[in-house]
């Protein structure tokens, strides 16, 4: 299974993953995005969130 990692030093938490995918994604206490649930949404749903992330932080992990 694959499933969506954020970079942290990237991630400038313009808070567009988690208006996509609010299950998967929230913003840590220094506004960072992180992973709550790398299942808690459809792949395309997630796929639509790091197409989304203006500064592309997000990506695709395999386990
Ligand atoms: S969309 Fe990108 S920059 Fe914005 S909070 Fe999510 S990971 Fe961070």
């Amino acid at each position: 299974m694959k499933k969506p990692v954020v970079d942290k030093d990237k991630c400038q938490g313009h808070m567009v993953c988690v208006a996509l995918a609010p299950d998967v994604f929230e913003i840590d206490d220094n506004g960072k995005s992180e992973v709550k649930d790398p299942e808690g949404a459809e792949e395309s749903k997630i796929q639509q969130a790091i197409d989304g992330c203006p500064v592309d932080a997000i990506s695709w992990e395999s386990e």
